[in-house]
């Protein structure tokens, strides 16, 4: 997708603060942090959003968890953190390629906004 911000991280064209990747995900520091720690775990393979998650690409989806469970221990919020994914414009998706979001390194309140 030649107009996708986040295809375009991924291409190099765009800069970000890379904590991790490999053939099949990306994984940066977001650029305006909710959180002491927030990143963004995103596939290479461009997808909408959650919802373009189907039984063909659900390993994929495994794969972004994990790598995001591993970075938040090595970032040092393993025992606690938040993870988001926002589906559609009414959820507060703003960015439409699939992301995953890890926060953590603060108190945490319920029900989000
Ligand atoms: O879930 P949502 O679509 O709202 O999240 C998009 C995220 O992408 C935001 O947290 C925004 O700060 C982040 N972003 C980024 N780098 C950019 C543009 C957006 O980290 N160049």
């Amino acid at each position: 997708m030649t107009d996708c911000l986040f295809c375009k991280i991924i291409a190099g064209d765009i800069p970000a603060e890379t904590l991790y990747q490999d053939d099949d995900i990306l994984a940066f520091r977001d650029i305006s942090p909710q959180a002491p720690q927030h990143f963004l775990i995103i596939p290479k393979k461009h997808l909408n959003g959650p919802a373009a998650i189907t039984a063909g690409n659900e390993e994929l989806f495994g794969k972004m968890m994990r790598v995001g469970a591993e970075l938040a221990a090595q970032n040092g919020i393993g025992e606690g953190f938040r993870v988001v994914l926002n589906n559609g414009e009414q959820a507060g998706q703003t960015v439409f390629h699939l992301h995953m979001h890890i926060l953590g390194g603060r108190p945490m309140t319920w029900p989000p906004g």
